[in-house]
């Protein structure tokens, strides 16, 4: 019992029954595998973002002989699709407005690259940057204000998801979590991870697993109730003979 790694100090981690960190982290492997969700998903975010700068666009039912001339920008797509404004340490969501996608990515890198006396990439977009920061993943979870990277980029998905929900997009999957046996998991589309929806009124336990991961289970439960049809199939013969 002394192999007991202390609990995970990820944001919300287990609805407020943290996991156990995993070994050299001060986070648990969901929380781990949340952030990189959320850093790889950062350029497509941007993509999407692009896509929605004038309100209606994108969605597909333009209305013919509107005035496209006078369609006003959405400042708060723009917002963060530019550099400028990111939150500081502490801050609540709603408090400051989106946050910017660049910005954010930009000032972790430069935190990383002061930690550990590497070349900050100055010039790097966003694309760069995720697969900088991703690099440096690993690192990064034993670092104590790993929480706040967590919340601050998880809140840059959050954030261009609510301004322009892809969440139509969203399927519901047969299977249970593999963690918690709840159907709660759910797959946005494009998104390499398949989340157990952790919201309230759904009540699963935010695991998130590959695509490779839900299969490998489904087949095990699918083997283990043919299995048990064969045992209790075998076993009834027993009785009868
Ligand atoms: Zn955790
Ligand atoms: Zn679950």
């Amino acid at each position: 019992m002394t192999d007991t790694n202390p609990l995970c100090i990820g944001p919300r981690c287990g609805r407020g029954d943290p996991r156990q960190a995993a070994n050299g982290s001060l986070i648990c492997a969901t929380c781990a595998t949340r952030l990189r969700r959320d850093l790889e998903i950062a350029p497509q975010l941007m993509r999407w973002l692009e896509q929605h700068k004038t309100p209606g666009q994108g969605g597909g039912d333009r209305v013919s002989g509107s005035q496209e001339a006078s369609t006003p920008t959405r400042l708060d797509v723009l917002s963060m699709l530019h550099e400028g404004a990111t939150p500081i340490h502490g801050d609540d969501d709603d408090q400051i407005g989106p946050p910017s996608i660049p910005s954010t990515l930009k000032n972790w890198a430069w935190l990383i690259a002061e930690h550990r006396g590497l070349v900050y990439p100055q010039r790097a977009d966003v694309g760069e940057l995720s697969a900088w920061l991703l690099r440096h993943l690993d690192w990064a979870t034993g670092q104590p204000w790993i929480d706040d990277m967590i919340g601050e980029v998880g809140a840059l998905r959050r954030w261009a998801l609510g301004l322009a929900p892809w969440a139509v997009h969203v399927q519901e999957l047969v299977g249970p979590c593999r963690s918690c046996g709840k159907r709660a998991l759910v797959r946005a589309a494009g998104e390499r991870y398949i989340e157990c929806d952790a919201r309230e009124e759904v009540g699963g336990c935010g695991s998130l697993w590959t695509e490779e991961e839900y299969e490998e289970h489904v087949a095990e439960l699918v083997g283990r109730r043919r299995q048990s049809r064969k045992v209790s199939a075998k076993t009834k013969r027993g009785v009868a003979e």
